[in-house]
């Protein structure tokens, strides 16, 4: 079958809740995707930041295919053996205490707010059923009802009310607005380093640490949603470290398994993340055998390849080789480590038709946003690779 014919299958029997480009992958290898009719493309995209170790990273395969030969799912009633070797493992790489695995990011989100308003009844003393979690505007936390119910994106949540109370949303980037928002009830404030599917928005610098000191002082926990930001991302194990900032609880997910499988956690300290009771909080899926045996094997990579190293260093050179681009659309490039957003001006018609034409020369990234183009390849990217890349960029940031 064809590049139209999965298409138009898709369409027809699949719900239209995505517009993905028409590019059908067939199978990948590190930094490249091969599709259907055997063209080879640059993944920039890296499925979000999910695939920070390249796809089918040889090491994390053999992981999943041997404990996929043993056991992949006990559920929680039972102990497994891979489960407590990675929460070992996770504490040392991350310097967090604990952690609590879930699936999905969203998933990880709802956890962190559960405890968030756990720790304020029972430590913070709010009165009950009275907690708020101060987010900000431009939010991408997931899509679950109560992750929309605090979305800034009419179209992540126009149709999906009733929702969720209990959340009060300020301006990205705004300490101050931050700080005035905060009451008695105030539990947590929940931020990412950097806005990723807001068009890789960055907050000014002194941001994160300022919000840390407005949180100290008012007995509030500070949430950093690193999902996408976190496991390397951006040149640090965490975009907070950029700033010194270790958060009260971290959330990551995507990179976590290298893409394989949906494993994502909480990460926090034991009086926080020991609040959890038997029962309070749970998931079938969460902490099985496979996923912990892809996560410990995921993890390993970002640490012996030194991916975090080289997010820093390619970086560098991909940012400022994109802002020397000479072209009568860009605005603005933005970004740190591997996170790299062009921002097009009005009067470029919208990032997608570059996107397009990025993907007919051999490159696949997405638009984000509608005026930004996000620039994500895996963090095993190495220097040659980005050079391949950058004429066919500079001919698509110049077409009429
Ligand atoms: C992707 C993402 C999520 C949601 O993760 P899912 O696995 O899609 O539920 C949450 N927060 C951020 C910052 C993300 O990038």
């Amino acid at each position: 079958m064809e590049t139209q014919n999965f298409v138009q299958l898709e369409e027809r029997y699949g719900a239209h809740n995505y517009h993905p480009l028409d590019v059908v992958i067939q199978r990948g290898q590190g930094v490249w995707v091969y599709d259907v009719e055997g063209k080879k493309y640059l993944d920039c995209l890296s499925a979000y930041s999910a695939l920070n170790q390249g796809h089918v990273h040889p090491k994390i395969l053999q992981a999943l295919i041997e404990q996929a030969q043993k056991v992949t799912l006990t559920s929680r009633a039972f102990r497994n053996d891979q489960l407590p070797l990675l929460y070992q493992e996770l504490s040392e790489v991350t310097g967090y205490e604990m952690s609590l695995p879930m699936n999905s990011g969203a998933e990880a989100v709802e956890t962190a707010l559960k405890l968030a308003r756990k720790w304020a009844y029972r430590v913070k003393g709010v009165p009950r059923h009275r907690a708020e979690v101060i987010v900000c505007d431009g939010n991408f936390h997931g899509r679950t009802i109560s992750v929309v119910s605090f979305s800034s994106t009419d179209l992540y949540k126009d149709d999906f009310g009733p929702f969720t109370p209990g959340f009060v949303s300020v301006p990205y980037g705004d300490a101050g607005a931050v700080s005035a928002a905060i009451g008695p009830d105030t539990a947590a404030v929940m931020v990412e380093p950097i806005q990723g599917e807001s068009g890789v928005v960055m907050p000014p610098d002194g941001y994160l640490r300022q919000l840390a000191e407005v949180c100290r002082k008012n007995n509030v926990l500070l949430i950093a949603d690193e999902i996408q930001t976190g496991l390397g991302r951006t040149g640090k194990l965490f975009a907070s470290q950029h700033e010194g900032v270790r958060p009260d609880m971290v959330v990551i997910g995507k990179a976590l398994s290298g893409g394989f499988y949906p494993v994502s956690a909480v990460l926090a300290d034991q009086p926080l993340l020991g609040l959890f009771q038997p029962g309070e909080h749970g998931s079938t899926f969460g902490g099985n055998p496979l996923g912990a045996a892809v996560a410990r094997a995921a993890l390993r990579v970002i640490v012996e390849e030194n991916l975090v190293e080289n997010a820093a260093k390619q970086g560098r050179y991909f940012i400022e080789q994109l802002a020397e681009i000479p072209s009568p659309f860009v605005k603005e490039v933005r970004g740190k480590g591997l996170l790299i957003g062009v921002e097009l001006k009005q009067t470029a018609g919208g990032a997608r038709r570059f996107c397009e034409a990025l993907r007919d020369r051999g490159i696949l990234a997405k638009e984000t946003h509608e005026h930004v183009i996000r620039f994500a390849p895996p963090l095993v990217i190495r220097r040659e690779e980005i050079d391949w890349a950058l004429p066919l960029i500079r001919e698509v940031l110049n077409m009429p």
